[in-house]
């Protein structure tokens, strides 16, 4: 071959060579009956989840939103379990000091991610380009090669008492029907079904915008061709919403709809 051919040849066996790489990804993803969900935050030793929290407890109970799914999230787990697929549950920093936390934390069975400073900004091994706090616990979802990844959070919009109704899952572009069945799951069951939002329905945003809010980790999953979704429905400074999830049997409810919403998107996903 003569050089200009040699270059095209070359040119041709990379493009090529992607192509098969994104649709490896693709099918891998599509097939894989892996769930990983990720408790947001983490616990620091003796303080308790460094998350968002209720302004006070005049609404009858302080919540935080790392401990809050330290103590809700095998619900979600069982309904994924239940329902056949494989669920895997994480959270970056130590498991937490408070008893009954460790004790729930071992019940869900959560893998404490090796994160030596919570707060900094790491670099994802899987996508270098992409930088962020609690990008090591994206890393690891992918690492575990799912075919959905849930970082599961509490909103809040300000630090006294406030009724906001803009309650949304935030996906990645290739997670746009996971966010859209999840939102349907919470209008169903949870969305002025016990926890009053005044007729607004739960929200799906995409983003791809890096930066903000945990887009890098929705980004990061997005270059793996795997749906992702950070869970902001609730706002923990709604006083609608603080009332509702402070009562156990609820945020029983409202996490098993968030199970319910990852198996139905997981069981369409071949049709
Ligand atoms: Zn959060």
């Amino acid at each position: 071959m003569n050089k200009p051919a040699h270059l095209i040849f070359a040119l041709l066996c990379v493009l090529l060579g992607t192509q098969c790489t994104q649709q490896r990804l693709q099918r891998q993803a599509l097939e894989s009956p892996t769930v990983v969900l990720d408790i947001g935050h983490y616990y620091a030793p003796g303080k308790g989840g460094q998350g968002a929290r209720t302004p006070d407890a005049s609404q009858g109970a302080q919540l935080e939103e790392c401990e809050f799914w330290y103590r809700y999230a095998h619900f979600v787990k069982e309904v994924v379990e239940q329902a056949g697929y494989h669920c895997v549950v994480c959270n970056r920093g130590e498991t937490p000091t408070d008893p009954e936390l460790a004790r729930l934390a071992r019940q869900s069975g959560v893998v404490q991610i090796k994160t030596p400073i919570p707060t900094a900004v790491y670099r994802s091994q899987h996508h270098p380009d992409r930088m962020a706090v609690g990008i090591l616990s994206a890393d690891y979802a992918l690492d575990c090669k799912p075919g959905a990844v849930v970082f599961l959070h509490l909103n809040s919009e300000s630090d006294s008492w406030l009724v906001s109704n803009k309650g949304a899952f935030y996906c990645n572009p290739v997670g746009v029907t996971l966010a859209t069945t999840m939102a349907n799951s919470m209008n169903l069951s949870i969305f002025d079904h016990g926890m009053p939002n005044n007729g607004v329905p739960c929200g799906v945003v995409v983003r791809t915008d890096g930066h903000r809010g945990g887009g890098d980790w929705l980004n990061t999953c997005n270059e793996s061709f795997v749906p992702a979704v950070i869970t902001e429905v609730a706002f923990l400074s709604n006083p609608q919403h603080a009332r509702f999830l402070a009562q156990p049997a609820n945020a029983e409810r409202f996490a098993r709809a968030i199970g319910i919403g990852i198996v139905r998107f997981m069981q369409q996903r071949k049709s």
